[in-house]
């Protein structure tokens, strides 16, 4: 069985092939940029109409693959942004009525999850996933992945791309600061950590580290202000390892390519006894193969989709989904 996936939930358009075996047989993607500012999501969208036939015609060359050799398609159902989540959808719905194929819309971090595990090896993680705009600690107990911290403001990549815009040094932020952070030695600057509970948040972080620009060495703030964000992430994964008692680490999101983030988190598990896993960055960003796969995972549990339950949920959460898949 052979499923395609399309992935639109911000400003990654994606189309993805993958088979039983969650072999990658393409995944091909086009991101919507901007000059200046924040993502705008009708303009995103506009993006993914312009691309989306463009996307879809590479997936099939890659895989050398034809639309008759599609069983399944499934797109990005929730969480994102509405346009977006809405031209993707109306695309996936198009195909699979043009061509009499079942449809599933999928949750977009229970795919970055479930190809992670796949990839990985990976049976029971507590999953951390940080991208651009999502950080979430998550664990599979009693039938759903539960949230277990989460950021209350904005996501960790958010956090290191709006800082080093306003810092002047381009966007995305957070490739430019790993690269930093391989080469030289830094002097710490304290700023706020904010833990609350479980959750994190880093608009404090943020506010105070721009506050500081201009009287301390800005590689010196960088680095303090990223040391911060990732222990932060940290210290709440190893909290939620404490309290399941789970031995697995997966993370994941875009912010995962970081190796300066992968070593902290590497220390903890060690010191813990626990196993880091990381799947290949191509499948840590947003991408269409994670969601084909989840669609296959989900259809071969005997999931379902009428055209009427194919509507987008931009708020939808990972503990609303019923994850009948595993046991
Ligand atoms: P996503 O939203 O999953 O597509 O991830 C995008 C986010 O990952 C952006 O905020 C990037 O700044 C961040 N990112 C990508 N590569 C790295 C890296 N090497 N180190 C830190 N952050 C990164
Ligand atoms: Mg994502």
């Amino acid at each position: 069985m052979i499923c395609l996936g399309f992935e639109g939930t911000a400003h990654t358009l994606g189309a993805g092939i993958v088979d039983e075996n969650a072999k990658i047989l393409a995944n091909v993607m086009d991101q919507y940029k901007t000059e200046e500012g924040g993502i705008h999501p009708r303009e995103a969208a506009d993006h993914h109409v312009e691309n989306m036939q463009k996307i879809l015609k590479q997936a099939l060359e890659e895989a050398n693959l034809k639309m008759k050799d599609i069983d399944l398609i499934s797109f990005s159902q929730g969480p994102g942004l509405g346009p977006c989540l809405r031209t993707v959808a109306t695309a996936a719905r198009a195909l699979s009525a043009t061509y009499s194929v079942p449809i599933l819309g999928v949750n977009h971090c229970i795919a970055h999850i479930e190809i992670g595990r796949a990839l990985t090896g990976a049976k029971d993680p507590i999953t951390t996933y940080v991208s651009g705009a999502n950080t979430q600690i998550i664990g599979y107990e009693s039938g759903k992945y539960r949230v277990f911290g989460e950021t209350i403001d904005t996501g960790l990549g958010n956090l290191l791309d709006m800082f080093m815009r306003e810092l002047g040094y381009g966007f995305p932020g957070g490739p430019i600061i790993s690269k930093m952070l391989e080469k030289g030695k830094y002097s710490y600057i304290e700023l706020p950590y904010t833990v609350k509970g479980m959750d994190l948040a880093f608009s404090g972080l943020l506010t105070e580290a721009i506050s500081r620009r201009g009287k301390v060495r800005d590689e010196d703030l960088i680095y303090s202000l990223t040391e911060n964000a990732f222990s932060m992430v940290t210290e709440v994964t190893e909290r939620a390892l404490a309290h399941t008692g789970k031995k697995e680490v997966l993370l994941t999101g875009g912010v995962a390519a970081s190796s300066y983030l992968r070593k902290m988190m590497e220390k903890m598990c060690e010191e813990r006894g626990a196993k880091l896993f990381v799947p290949p960055v191509k499948v840590c960003v947003d991408n269409g193969a994670m969601i084909a796969w989840l669609g296959l995972v989900e259809h071969k549990s005997g999931i379902k989709m009428s055209l009427n339950d194919t509507i987008v949920k931009p708020n939808q959460r990972t503990d609303d989904i019923d994850v009948t898949w595993r046991v």
